[in-house]
């Protein structure tokens, strides 16, 4: 259902809705939802650092990844102008995203396949429920997901992402520090490393965020 847009939506129906889409995070198979308040977002320089320090396959290869995404003071003051977000947590079997087969094999790609699209859906729904300006990051880059054998589109002048409804930057891309802000909320959290074994961790996440109202 469509509803008409407002200038501002009240505080009693917005809380509602996140409720509302809280629970539709769940219905498309989310482990975990939080409604938290912008401010609770952290975003931390050395997040990006990591991109490039040392470099990532994946730097400067499609629109959603550094030096392409958003600037930490963009994102900053992006965040800064929303009131709430809805924290997503999607759970990996620890063997599909640790250990030296799921690395090689890319076996948890299913896993951010998902939590990309239950976010991007969450995005539009809140889109068309009058939170137009509603902002999704995802986990993980979006070209290993979407476009694992072509080039990013988006970087061709007059082109554009054919999978714009579902891509979108990953958290860490835009420096949002996910491991910080998953312990803020209680989750816990494992640190999963190239070195990482899948009987060291009891699961592995994937995080994603909708910046909303
Ligand atoms: S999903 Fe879109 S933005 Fe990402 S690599 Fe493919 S074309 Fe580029």
């Amino acid at each position: 259902m469509v509803r008409k847009i407002v200038e501002r939506v009240p505080d009693e129906q917005l809380q509602k809705d996140l409720e509302k889409y809280r629970q539709r995070a769940l219905e498309l198979g989310a482990t975990d939802a939080r409604v938290i308040t912008a401010d609770k977002v952290v975003i931390d320089e050395r997040v990006l650092a990591k991109c490039t320090y040392p470099k990532c396959t994946r730097y400067g290869t499609n629109i959603n990844c550094p030096p392409y995404a958003m600037s930490l003071d963009q994102v900053r003051k992006v965040v800064s102008n929303f009131r709430y977000a809805l924290f997503i947590k999607l759970e990996v079997p620890s063997e599909k995203i640790a250990g030296p087969e799921a690395r090689d094999k890319n076996l948890d790609a299913p896993w951010r396949k998902k939590i990309n699209e239950i976010t991007a859906k969450i995005e539009a729904e809140a889109f068309h429920g009058s939170y137009y300006l509603a902002l999704a990051f995802g986990s993980g880059p979006c070209m290993s997901i979407f476009c694992p054998d072509t080039d990013c589109r988006a970087l061709v002048p007059g082109q554009a992402c054919p999978h714009r409804l579902k891509a979108r930057s990953p958290m860490e891309a835009v420096g949002m520090d996910v491991y910080t802000m998953a312990t803020k909320v209680g989750w816990d959290i494992y640190p999963i490393g190239e070195a990482t074994l899948s009987s060291e961790v009891p699961y592995g996440l994937r995080l994603a965020l909708v910046l909303i109202g």
